[in-house]
């Protein structure tokens, strides 16, 4: 049965605000005394994800104690450096081999146990891959029903999320004794690794059989910046008409700037991008300073994942794309010849 009773309040497109505030108005409390939240922190091959410290950001709006939790082989280190974020008290940390790749058949199990022995009444995550795979399992399995992608914290029991690839706003309040939530990193900002000293546990381990296999994974390299996390992004659209002028057009833009590239999916459909670079509501959302759309029309899917950006420039021929309604400033003109003058430019600037 559904626990959760939706007030959703639909605003028309053009009445959502470009930027929301994450911190509501969120006063000290008895009852945020009470309040214990566990910090789902990612590591891939030893490295704390970045997103991870989105959660711990969250978590702390929530107020109430904050401990982290990590897994993996080797994992004192990544434990040692989540230790050190501000306002984290606690983290655990459970060291085997078997938590390395974030498996959901045997994760899930291990949060399930320590999610029980520390008596949280949230848990939080990054709305990763990771996350969304594992914590719908985590919240099955202890009866309640997980709050996706959620933007901002009203209270302790209200959180608010895009529906309609961004284009609504939903306010859930939730009734269920734990709450389960994934965070959209770009709303909230990465916590400092600074001065904390949080205590570094043992967390429970119950070794889980595991059925599944982890047999191989291909991952996209790149010297670029990460796209989910840069500061500036350059996509391009179809507008590229091919991969060998994708390249030859965008990557010195980008190279010229210090930005990560991004695509359409039209881009990467056609395949003119890696996969791994599409943005938009079926790929990544970012919310960089500078987002440069070129040759990218502005569908309402690929505005989904890039319109919270703080700048939005965009060269399209069309005086009529939908991508100039968005953006902050327009050149309208031939990219061919638009773009390497404008990289020449900025080269020598
Ligand atoms: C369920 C679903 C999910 C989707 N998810 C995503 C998603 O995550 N991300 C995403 O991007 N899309 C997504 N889409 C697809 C989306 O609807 C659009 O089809 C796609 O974004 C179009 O990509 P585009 O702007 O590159 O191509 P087009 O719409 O073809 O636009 C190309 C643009 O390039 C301009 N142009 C062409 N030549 C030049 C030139 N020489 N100089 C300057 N400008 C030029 C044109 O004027 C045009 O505006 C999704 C669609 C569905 C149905």
């Amino acid at each position: 049965m559904l626990s959760i009773a939706k007030r959703t309040a639909l605003r028309a497109a053009g009445a959502v605000p470009r930027t929301q505030s994450v911190f509501s108005n969120l006063g000290p409390s008895a009852l945020q005394r009470l309040l214990s939240t566990l910090a789902v922190l990612e590591q891939r091959e030893g490295k704390l994800n970045h997103g991870s410290l989105s959660a711990i950001t969250a978590a702390k709006t929530l107020g109430g104690a904050v401990h982290g939790f990590v897994a993996g082989s080797n994992i004192k280190s990544v434990a040692e450096e989540a230790a050190k974020v501000d306002g984290v008290e606690k983290i655990l940390a459970v060291n085997n081999a078997a938590y390395d790749k974030g498996l959901p058949e045997n994760y899930a199990p291990l949060l399930v146990e320590n999610i029980k022995k520390g008596g949280y009444t949230h848990v939080i995550v990054g709305h990763t891959s990771f996350g969304k795979s594992v914590l719908p399992r985590v919240a099955a399995l202890l009866d309640s029903q997980q709050i996706s992608d959620i933007t901002a914290i009203e209270n302790e029991n209200t959180f608010v999320r895009p529906i309609y690839a961004g284009n609504a706003i939903s306010t859930v309040e939730s009734s269920d004794a734990i709450k389960f939530i994934t965070i959209r990193g770009t709303a909230f900002a990465a916590a400092e690794v600074a001065n904390g000293s949080a205590a570094v546990e043992d967390g429970v381990d119950p070794k889980a059989e595991l059925n599944t296999e982890w047999v191989s994974e291909d991952l996209a390299k790149s010297d670029r910046p990460d796209l989910a996390t840069a500061g500036k992004v350059v996509s391009g659209g179809r507008g590229l008409k091919s991969k060998e002028e994708f390249d030859k057009v965008m990557l010195p833009l980008a190279d010229s700037i210090g930005a990560a590239v991004g695509a359409s999916r039209a881009a990467v459909d056609s395949g003119y991008a890696d996969n791994s670079l599409q943005v938009g509501q079926t790929g990544k959302v970012v919310a960089p300073q500078l987002y440069m759309a070129v040759g990218i029309s502005g569908a309402i899917q690929h505005l989904a994942g890039m319109k919270d950006s703080k700048v939005i420039a965009a060269i399209n021929k069309d005086p009529d794309a939908p991508i100039f309604q968005v953006a902050d400033v327009g050149l309208v003109g031939d990219l061919f010849e638009k773009v390497p003058e404008l990289t020449e430019k900025l080269k020598s600037s």
